[in-house]
């Protein structure tokens, strides 16, 4: 089997030693395709936690930029691009061995080039990747994202599975959150996803970006509580059926019809917020 990545320094890396061969024969059940080093710990937990230690399930991540455009301060302030690329690529190694990933795929795009003509290149990497792992949920960036880099990675990612013929495409594609919370999307249409189990798993894989928290970004702590005020605030009736919760957009119609417009899509969220907002407030109102 091949797998041919466009960039000169794109790096597979397979945290137990076997081979990429027998990697792609089996496959995976989940995959993340995220924009940054640590953007799939942070925010797609729930596919690694949803494989580790699970017999016949297997997570496989791929991270699109190459790292060296990071924010640096404080013990990184003096790290030259180069070298925070290096550091970087070295942290995502490391969450792969730790969440005992099947694949890690860093693809050593440029931000800005994932922001030009060169997104279709990751789009074809990309859908060489999704045909060769064949996973049955893929997780990225939601297209309500604020992060241009995230937005770019959406668009590849949506081009990469509409460039496959339907048998080679996921079941599932989710829409994690990052740089904007979901919590904004009405009750109804959230998909909330449990990562209760196994906090530890989360604060040893968080821990490990020290060049993003060390660096001037409390992460850990702030995707912590994201987590718990998901689960505590998801519903103002009912008891706590979780304690940390994931919100994602279902973006699977996306991929099931090639037709469907992707920006009227994610408005359409927005719509029926302002719908749900107007109803609530009218009735208060009329009170
Ligand atoms: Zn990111």
């Amino acid at each position: 089997m091949a797998l041919t990545l466009s960039q000169p320094h794109a790096d597979i890396f397979i945290p137990d030693g076997r081979s990429l061969d027998s990697v792609l024969r089996q496959g995976v059940t989940h995959l993340g395709i995220g924009a940054h080093q640590d953007d799939l710990e942070f925010n797609a937990f729930h596919g690694i936690l949803s494989c580790y230690h699970v017999p016949g399930k297997a997570f496989a991540g791929v991270i699109c930029t190459d790292g060296a455009g990071s924010s640096r301060t404080g013990p990184y302030g003096h790290v030259s691009d180069q070298e925070m690329r290096a550091v970087r690529q070295r942290e995502q190694r490391a969450a792969a061995v730790t969440g005992e990933y099947a694949l890690l795929a860093q693809l050593d795009y440029s931000s800005q080039q994932l922001k030009s003509a060169d997104n279709a290149r990751l789009a074809r990497d990309l859908a060489a990747l999704i045909s060769e792992l064949r996973p049955g949920v893929v997780y990225t960036h939601n297209p309500a994202d604020k992060h241009e880099t995230h937005l770019a990675v959406f668009s590849a990612t949506l081009k990469a599975i509409r460039s496959l013929p339907e048998e080679q495409r996921p079941g599932k594609l989710l829409g994690y959150e990052g740089w904007r919370s979901l919590d904004w999307v009405i009750d109804s249409e959230k998909t909330i996803l449990d990562v209760s189990q196994r906090e530890h798993l989360f604060s040893a894989l968080a821990g490990i970006f020290d060049s993003q928290i060390a660096g001037g970004k409390r992460y850990d702590l702030a995707t912590v509580g994201r987590l718990c005020a998901n689960a505590t605030f998801g519903n103002s009736h009912a008891a706590d059926a979780v304690s940390r919760a994931s919100l994602a957009l279902d973006l699977t119609p996306l991929i099931t019809d090639d037709s469907l417009d992707p920006v009227e899509f994610t408005l359409g969220f927005v719509d029926r917020l302002r719908e749900d907002i107007r109803t609530k407030l009218g009735n208060a109102l009329s009170l």
